[in-house]
């Protein structure tokens, strides 16, 4: 059966295809992270079109789109540039396996392209369908590499609290959002161990930036001491954490961290899956921005600029020499995904590369950047606002009951959904997280973007505030 036909003929609201997709909708799709409360009474608001930094819903309704779709549709909606690459690949060769010894014309040049964008000796790509599987590539074959190495103990994994890492089963024990166990069972405890997470708004009282940063070294060298180093293998960690709230770690604390992992033999996975492809103003932020070489990449989301499903798992030089001798002879590395290196994904990858450049996406982002910073920080002014902070074109917006105090609002309350909802209704979607409201916007954004997002954001929180407070 395909669709209830029979509570459609109900329940529809209107004839006109959106409507039937409304409802066909709301009777067969499971979405991801739903409120089946909300979702039950109201249904879907079904997205039909979009066209640069804008989308607009099946009433006609047009918004600015100001968290990319998600964190990834980088240089913006309805790139005829981008869906033309794809088209035309997929008319070639929409797909042949990348097993053993095949390859494709895009996926083989993306893989140079990435590899002479990405930092250090990072000249390695492993391809597969999005954040998830990068990460559980990436976890998989260091096991591999500590394996083939003789150190077998070596399986452990650092994360950090609020850290997102995906939603396969074990990105999402990499997971380190409280919220996102609730009711879930976690695979691999013995294996992912959290520390805190670099959260200097919510860093112990007393303690200046720089006193936190020493804390939280402290706190990962005193758990690879209780672990044993012998026994990990990678620490995990995003250069700005994104789901998590949108956090910016204390200046420095990147590079000390990767100096300890050094220091351990433990490998330090920069999951970049947001803050690559230009959203801090660089093709990858963990060197350009934080001053350090990880030993493996992860990438996905503004590679193909949320276009197609694409991940790509960048490793070193040294790991990969250490794969890339077979087990035995004609032995095989048995990890793989039907859709790695998909040639539609990659086609749509290297239009993106192109265009970032030939349009100077990065200085633009690099100019933007600071003045969507300067003009959230205006937000200050709400009482409700306890915090505004972010890097680029990441920024969070952190809502609190009582502002010297740091006292969250109940979640029950939902107070960043209720901005969500004010702004929406003047056409601006931003992204309630937790107390936090998150922006990510399309790369490609202007000032005059930016000012309409503020000033939805100033509107939105005069309106919900007296009800808040
Ligand atoms: N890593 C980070 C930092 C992410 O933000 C996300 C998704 O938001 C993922 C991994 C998972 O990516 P995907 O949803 O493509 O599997």
């Amino acid at each position: 059966m395909a669709i209830h036909t029979a509570t459609l003929a109900d329940t529809v609201r209107n004839d006109r295809p959106e409507d039937l997709a409304w409802q066909a909708d709301k009777n067969h799709f499971i979405h991801p992270y739903t409120d089946f409360t909300t979702f039950e009474r109201e249904g879907s608001q079904v997205i039909s079109e979009a066209s640069g930094v804008t989308v607009t819903d099946t009433d006609g309704r047009t918004y600015i789109d100001a968290i990319a779709g998600l964190w990834c549709i980088n240089l913006g909606h309805g790139r005829t540039e981008i869906a033309d690459a794809m088209g035309k690949q997929a008319s070639r060769l929409a797909y042949f396996n990348t097993f053993g010894h095949s390859t494709n014309v895009p996926a083989s040049l993306l893989a140079a392209k990435l590899a002479e964008r990405a930092p250090g000796p990072l000249n390695h790509v492993f391809y597969s369908t999005g954040g998830s599987t990068a990460n559980d590539t990436a976890v998989r074959l260091i096991h591999y590499y500590f394996n083939r190495l003789g150190k077998h103990a070596k399986k452990k994994i650092i994360s950090r609290n609020d850290g997102y890492h995906g939603s396969t089963y074990f990105a999402s024990a990499l997971t380190g959002i409280h919220g996102v166990h609730l009711g879930f069972d976690r695979i691999s405890q013995d294996i992912v161990h959290h520390v805190s997470a670099a959260n200097l708004y919510r860093r112990p009282q007393g303690m200046d930036e720089a006193q936190f940063c020493d804390f939280l070294v402290d706190e990962l060298q005193q758990r690879i001491h209780q672990l044993g180093a012998e026994n990990v293998a990678a620490f995990i960690a995003e250069p700005v954490m994104g789901a998590g709230g949108v956090l910016v770690a204390p200046a420095g604390y990147h590079r000390r961290v990767a100096q300890i992992c050094r220091e351990n033999e433990i490998l330090y996975i920069a999951d970049e899956v947001v803050t690559g492809f230009g959203r801090l103003g660089h093709w990858f932020a963990s060197e350009d921005r934080f001053g350090h070489v990880p030993d493996v990449i992860v990438s996905a989301k503004g590679i193909s600029s949320g276009y197609c499903p694409l991940g790509a798992t960048l490793f070193s030089d040294a790991i990969h020499d250490v794969i890339a001798v077979p087990q035995a002879p004609g032995g095989l590395l048995s990890h793989g995904f039907t859709y790695s290196g998909h040639p539609v994904s990659c086609a749509a990858a290297l239009a993106t590369i192109d265009i970032i450049e030939r349009d100077n996406v990065l200085g633009h982002v690099r100019e933007v950047g600071p003045y969507l910073q300067a003009r959230l920080k205006e937000l200050m002014r709400h009482e409700v606002v306890g915090d505004v902070r972010g890097d680029h074109l990441m920024a969070g917006i952190e809502l609190v009951r009582d502002r010297a105090g740091r006292v969250n609002f109940a979640p029950e309350l939902g107070a960043a959904h209720k901005v969500f909802t004010a702004a929406r209704k003047r056409g601006v979607i931003v992204r309630p997280v937790g107390n936090v409201i998150v922006l990510s916007p399309p790369l490609v954004l202007g000032k005059a973007d930016i000012d309409r997002i503020v000033d939805t954001l100033h509107e939105a929180l005069a309106e919900v505030s007296p009800a808040l407070l």
